[in-house]
């Protein structure tokens, strides 16, 4: 974010003000999620997306609760089952095109009961951006190991340490050719701004990985280890192959920014040919239809 970034907010304090919702925040002192809030909200309006043609998708989780604080009355919300908020957002992202999809989901959920949704969403390329909060474990609740969590930590539900290798997400997603992968950390909201924003602007599936601070339950990496260890990526590695070896190291050296784009990507409509040339979007086409005939087929 530049200084004409800030000045833009200020002069479109009405637009963020929409984007603030009015309930009381129940996250813990210190948590990430205010940071990635903040973020995710100046992002949207540096980017000219409007409140009413947003939609927000929440998985289960503590950045779950963020459905009912963002925004107020003119914002779209969802709050989906653990694990499967990308195919509702994808579903919602592909019947209509003309509205930005934003879907955000924890390292719980998304590694593990919806792991296989995030696989096949990367690989379709739904226009849509997907914030993985990784706080590595459990938060909502009490402090389980996720598939996040780091070997030997001791956790509620694994008192004598975990006993198995963390995934590395951004490495993951790296590895099913993804058109966008990147990463970055919740105590530094300029860069996730920015980082948001390409993500907002980009023709596909966006994969972000931020890197949360959890103050409850992950005290093995507090806001003090990230900040001696996060690196920013000063360009882009221009191929997977590059991308995967910047992401790999995430205890010493932990590159943050953006891993890998591919800027002529098309995305999941572009790609059907029998779309090729149709001006009206999928949710336009369909329409009122009354299913009631077809129920009674079967009464
Ligand atoms: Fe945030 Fe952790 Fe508290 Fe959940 S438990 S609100 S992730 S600090």
């Amino acid at each position: 974010m530049s200084i004409k970034d800030y000045n833009t907010l200020a002069d479109r304090k009405t637009e963020y003000l929409a984007y603030e919702g009015t309930e009381i925040i129940t996250w813990c002192s210190g948590c990430g999620n205010y940071g990635i809030q903040n973020a995710l909200e100046r992002a949207l309006v540096l980017e000219g997306v409007k409140p009413d043609q947003t939609l927000f998708c929440y998985d289960i989780g503590c950045h779950g609760n963020g459905s009912d604080k963002i925004g107020n009355k003119v914002i779209y919300t969802l709050h989906g089952l653990h694990g499967r908020v990308i195919p509702v957002a994808a579903g919602a992202a592909v019947a209509n095109p003309k509205i930005k999809v934003i879907a955000e989901g924890g390292d719980g959920g998304t590694m593990s009961e919806g792991v296989n949704h995030l696989v096949h969403s990367v690989r379709s390329n739904y226009p849509m951006v997907f914030i993985l909060h990784n706080n590595e474990n459990y938060g909502l609740t009490t402090g389980q190991a996720s598939a996040t969590t780091r070997m030997g930590n001791k956790m509620n539900g694994s008192p004598d340490g975990v006993i198995s290798p963390p995934m590395n997400c951004s490495d993951f997603v790296l590895g099913l050719n993804p058109t966008f992968v990147a990463r970055s950390f919740s105590g530094d909201v300029k860069h996730m701004t920015d980082i948001l924003r390409a993500a907002i602007r980009h023709n596909g599936f966006a994969f972000v990985e931020i890197l949360q601070v959890c103050t409850t339950y992950n005290h093995a990496t507090p806001q003090e280890w990230y900040l001696e260890r996060v690196k920013y990526l000063d360009k882009t590695p221009k191929t997977i192959e590059a991308a995967r070896k910047a992401a790999a190291d995430m205890e010493n050296k932990i590159n943050i920014g953006i891993l890998y784009q591919d800027k002529k990507s098309v995305d999941y409509l572009g790609r059907l040919a029998n779309r090729a040339g149709v001006k009206t979007a999928p949710v336009d086409e369909v329409g009122r239809f009354d299913i009631n005939g077809l129920l009674k087929q079967f009464e």
